[in-house]
């Protein structure tokens, strides 16, 4: 499997995943042309889209999928919140942290929910044909699911407190807005520290914010929580 950031900040989000069968995009957060460009034009040949939730940097550009035929799939309340005729909605059954998996294409997905404002935010396990699994997941306050078998983490680092308790600049209500909606970057190590990497050999970190983040300083940190033998990245903002 492989997974390769083309855009990931607060002004786009999109991601390609490929298990040497299928391809599935995660996000439709840039214009469809940039996207069209990132992927040698072939955007059509799209085996689906998946959106973790209806804000404008991962879903504001779903028309341009949908026109050429890509199937876009969503949870009911981001469908609906997103009021865009074609998108799909899976089962997010009431009170359960977990959807039961669908497939798209060769993969296996596993919806679970995220904490974030937005209608009904997910993130998701993805299965690849390949046997090798993916967890995706971006705009949450934080995570608490021990998924077996990860492969591949794909997890956002959005800021560091510190960073953002300095700046003077940003107004109080948004630091408060960024703190209940967002992942930062020690709530993140612990909780990978938590987890059972045993097959685990590489870890994304998404999303990192302009103003309160430091990059070197992000992998670092990570590389200390899951240890030497897994590859820590920072996706690019594209
Ligand atoms: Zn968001």
């Amino acid at each position: 499997m492989i997974f390769k950031p083309i855009a990931s900040s607060s002004a786009g989000n999109a991601y390609l995943v490929t298990d040497g069968t299928s391809r599935l995009l995660l996000e439709a957060g840039i214009p469809f042309k940039r996207l069209q460009k990132a992927l040698n034009f072939t955007a059509q040949t799209l085996d689906g889209c998946l959106i973790t939730h209806e804000h404008k940097d991962h879903a504001g550009h779903i028309k341009g999928l949908l026109a050429c035929g890509v199937s876009v799939y969503a949870s009911p309340g981001t469908a609906q919140a997103l009021d865009q005729e074609g998108v799909t909605p899976f089962l997010m059954p009431e009170g359960r942290n977990m959807g039961p998996p669908f497939r798209v294409a060769s993969f296996t997905v596993v919806p679970f929910r995220t904490f974030h404002d937005a209608a009904e935010p997910v993130g998701y396990l993805i299965l690849g044909v390949d046997g090798e699994r993916l967890v995706f997941a971006t705009d949450t306050v934080g995570l608490n699911y021990r998924l077996p078998g990860v492969t591949i983490l794909a997890l956002e680092a959005n800021y560091d407190d510190e960073i953002l308790s300095r700046n003077t600049r940003m107004p109080e209500t948004r630091k408060k807005r960024v703190r209940n909606s967002h992942m930062e970057i020690n709530r993140l190590c612990q909780y990978l520290e938590g987890l059972d990497l045993t097959g685990c050999r590489e870890l994304w970190l998404l999303h990192l914010s302009d103003a309160s983040s430091n990059e070197g300083r992000f992998v670092d940190l990570a590389e200390r929580a899951v240890g030497p033998r897994i590859i820590v990245r920072a996706a690019q903002k594209g």
